[in-house]
């Protein structure tokens, strides 16, 4: 019913009401987008400074031990500063790849495509880790018969650093005497590229977890082999920013296999 005197048109009065509750809804999207950013940065940030502070303490540890005179004993002293130098090296590992997954999150990586040989690059790489494999008596090959040509388009820098990252932790997580196996598939418009190991394997209920930021199956064993936790995390972010996929399979105590692909050149 019309207010005397007034003359209200009904249908502006529900467009009006329309807009104010579209405008609403608009806010509230924007207000969740927030918290959720917000969580993010939070959780981030606790987990960093938890991160840094495990290496942090121990040097701290060491070094103070020293400075108060030391053990009387040089050969356990040696051992303590070789110990805080190892932490040093951990601290500078998570550094980097914090800086590494900042500029992999902003969202804005420029990508330098071009055509090169894959295999070539896996070779280059075998050569980068073969002192870290030959140290665990584990042998770096290429799985054969598979591929005849090795050419794909993609930056050439960021895969060298998602294989690396890949073959080290094949070797960090293989078992001594063991094989790690590069093979290379043709697949339709793109090659599948697959580093498997024969090492001690990822039980089901992590798999899926792997490659989020600081996810480590066994923490000790990962911090003993200087990892930052961040590796799988970096890797996924190249291959999504290349529009490709990665995927695990693994079998505990049999070992995985990460298969990642890239567009032929
Ligand atoms: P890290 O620095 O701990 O190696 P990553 O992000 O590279 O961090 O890997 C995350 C976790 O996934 C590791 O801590 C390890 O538990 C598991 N993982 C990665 N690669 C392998 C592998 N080839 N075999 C078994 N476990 C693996």
């Amino acid at each position: 019913e019309k207010a005397p005197g007034i003359d209200v048109d009904n249908n502006i009065i529900e467009e009006v009401e329309k807009e104010v509750n579209a405008w609403a809804a608009i806010q509230q999207q924007e207000l969740d987008r927030f918290r959720a950013w917000a969580d993010y940065r939070r959780k981030f940030v606790g987990d960093i400074s938890h991160e840094l502070k495990t290496p942090i303490f121990t040097i701290q540890g060491y070094l103070h031990t020293l400075l108060d005179g030391g053990l009387y004993d040089d050969k356990v002293n040696m051992t303590f500063l070789k110990k805080a130098a190892k932490n040093v090296d951990r601290l500078y590992t998570i550094v980097e790849d914090l800086s590494a997954i900042a500029r992999l999150e902003a969202g804005n990586l420029v990508l330098e495509m071009q055509a090169f040989d894959i295999k070539e690059l896996t070779e280059e790489i075998f050569e980068d880790l073969e002192i870290k494999a030959r140290e665990k008596e584990i042998i770096l090959e290429f799985k054969d018969g598979a591929s005849q040509n090795y050419k794909v388009l993609a930056d050439r820098e960021y895969i060298r650093q998602v294989l690396t990252n890949l073959i080290h932790n094949s070797i960090k997580y293989g078992n001594s005497g063991g094989k790690t196996k590069v093979g290379f598939y043709d697949m339709d418009k793109n090659m599948l590229i697959e580093v498997a190991d024969n090492g001690i394997g990822i039980p089901k209920n992590h798999l899926l977890h792997v490659f989020d930021r600081f996810y480590r199956v066994d923490k000790s064993r990962s911090r003993a082999q200087g990892g930052s936790g961040l590796g799988l995390s970096i890797v996924k972010h190249i291959i999504e920013a290349h529009k490709q996929t990665i995927n695990v399979r693994s079998t505990p105590g049999v070992g995985s296999t990460f298969g990642f692909t890239l567009e032929k050149a």
